[in-house]
């Protein structure tokens, strides 16, 4: 099995870094930033960087490709409908990939860009891993800058669908800021409150909130949470339209969100 390290860049990107322990080889999601990873790689000069993943085609997220891609000679895959830097493999929904020899299904999540793609590997030994880039939050989700708010409702729909015990590894350590809506959203929720006090504290301490689990999510993101009664209260107090669909509730919790 492989071990998840996350190496910060900027002020609150995760770029995680899978790795072999026995093969002392490693791959990087989202490399924002080449330095990081080279320090990293300096740091520990009997591994080989194999792989760059990369879920999307914003600048804190391919920043870093090709310089990596240069000193390491790692293969580099992405999006096919995205324009992704020294990019070897464009990759489509559900194509599958080996990466550290364990297999990813692809997950094409358009919303937060018209491209996005999510990487899933699930075996039988150990709690499957999903990483998701910009699409589903700890608590909350990506902003809609490219897709519609249907096709992100449909992304994170298909994401919620993953088993609870999947591993949840998104870029951005925005956790406890999406808690706070989302208790204005939930008050009531028991599950999110306590959520809210155990990520403040890890926080106060300058720790990880990452990462968070499927089930975890379905039990305190609004956004993965337009079924629930108290979402759909909240989405109709702020549209000022009743009978909500799914889709509709989605639409006015993440416009909210915008604004909050
Ligand atoms: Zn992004
Ligand atoms: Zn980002």
């Amino acid at each position: 099995m492989i071990q998840i390290e996350a190496l910060l860049a900027f002020t609150d990107n995760y770029l995680w870094l899978l790795q072999d322990n026995q093969l002392h080889q490693c791959a990087v999601v989202d490399p924002g930033d080449a330095e990081p990873v080279l320090r990293w790689l300096a740091d520990h000069p009997d591994w080989t960087l194999t792989d760059i993943l990369v879920t999307h085609h914003h600048p804190d997220h391919i920043g870093g490709v090709t310089a990596l891609k240069q000193a390491t000679g790692a293969r580099v895959m992405g999006p096919a409908l995205e324009t992704i830097p020294a990019c070897d493999i464009a990759l489509e929904d559900n194509q599958r990939i080996e990466v550290l020899g364990l297999e990813w299904q692809i997950l094409h999540v358009p919303g937060h860009t018209l491209g996005h793609i999510a990487y899933f590997h699930t075996d039988d030994e150990f709690p499957p891993v999903l990483l998701c880039g910009d699409t589903l939050f700890a608590a909350g989700c990506g902003r809609l800058f490219e897709g519609t708010p249907a096709q992100m409702y449909h992304s994170l729909s298909r994401l919620a669908a993953l088993p609870d015990a999947t591993q949840v590894y998104c870029t951005h350590e925005y956790t406890l800021s999406n808690l706070r809506f989302a208790c204005a959203v939930e008050p009531d929720n028991q599950a999110l409150t306590e959520r809210y006090a155990h990520v403040s504290q890890l926080r106060e301490h300058n720790r990880i909130s990452l990462p968070s689990t499927i089930g975890l999510e379905k039990s305190t993101n609004p956004f993965l949470r337009s079924d629930c009664p108290a979402v759909r209260q909240a989405a109709t107090a702020r549209s000022g339209q009743n009978d909500l669909s799914g889709v509709a509730v989605f639409t006015a919790i993440r416009s909210w969100k915008d604004q909050f």
